[in-house]
């Protein structure tokens, strides 16, 4: 039988091996990257990159001194009676001196800082009831130098894919070397202004090895990365082949005079993580195996 304390648990475990590890999808495009690169300048980033990963995961310290905000995508099972969103709030407190991780979360208008990642709306969580047997919890801890960088536009339907592709390209030209590339970008289409958002974050959750489902969703994916990685921008914005390692879309139906669009700009450290909890108490992670 799980309880309160085995959710904590579960969640300080989820967030130290999500700051310390990246997913294997990540980190074997950072490997194709570096192969691919030519010019001394991009390897030598690539490198110190890759150099930076393994430390973090021989150290077992946190792979950025960025640990971000934390943002939770959490499924129930249709019968639940665990307080999990309390589970969730203690276990980031607990992470946070215990991992450990920066204190990031602030007042936004005072910018005091509680000192321990938790306040009103933080963490911040996204709800969903499934047909499972366990409790589902995916954490994306998101550093502020990518985030920044994202943008939502409210386009007019006539300017179209062109228009599309167009704020897409514009909005990493403007970040520039901020968000610590090679980036990850993730991109929402369609909704309303808040649900295209949402769309955007969410999309950075799948692997980026996995094309949309929609083949003409797919096929703009692999077109806006192969225009990305045209710009120059390379990593860590010092010039190079690689600018993004990916570029994932999700979209939902709009309003016939609407056409949302926003991008969610992730950095290298593209950091995800999810653990089951079995209502035997028995816990994966499939996304961090140790
Ligand atoms: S953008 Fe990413 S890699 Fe750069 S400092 Fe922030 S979290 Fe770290």
């Amino acid at each position: 039988m799980v309880v309160e304390a085995d959710i904590q648990n579960a969640v300080v475990e989820l967030l130290r091996r999500t700051v310390v590890k990246l997913p294997s999808d990540v980190e074997e495009a950072l490997v194709r990257a570096l192969d691919a690169e030519v010019d001394e300048t991009p390897k030598m980033q690539l490198k110190a990159i890759m150099d930076n990963i393994k430390l973090a995961g021989e150290g077992n310290t946190p792979m950025c001194q960025d640990t971000g905000v934390t943002i939770f995508y959490v499924t129930l099972p249709r019968t639940c009676e665990i307080d999990v969103e309390r589970g969730i709030i203690e276990g980031v407190r607990r992470a946070t001196s215990e991992v450990p991780l920066r204190p990031n979360a602030v007042h936004p208008i005072t910018r005091k800082n509680p000192g321990d990642n938790v306040g009103d709306g933080m963490p911040y969580m996204n709800w969903k009831v499934g047909n499972n047997d366990f409790i589902e919890i995916t954490v994306m801890p998101k550093g502020a130098g990518s985030e920044n960088m994202s943008q939502l536009a409210m386009l007019t339907p006539s300017q179209g894919v062109k228009g599309i592709k167009e704020f897409v390209l514009s909005t990493v030209l403007r970040a520039g070397g901020n968000p610590c590339p090679p980036m990850v970008l993730g991109v929402g289409i369609g909704g309303s202004s808040d649900i295209c958002m949402k769309l955007a974050k969410q999309a950075l959750l799948r692997p980026l090895d996995e094309r949309h489902k929609d083949p003409e969703i797919a096929g703009l994916e692999t077109e806006l990365l192969d225009a990305l990685n045209m710009l120059g921008i390379g990593p860590m914005g010092l010039g190079g082949k690689t600018t993004a390692i990916g570029l994932n879309i999700e979209y939902a139906y709009c309003h016939t005079a609407s056409l949302p669009v926003a991008v969610n700009v992730q950095c290298w450290a593209a950091r995800r993580g999810t653990v089951r909890i079995h209502l035997d108490g028995r816990l994966e992670f499939p996304t961090n195996e140790e």
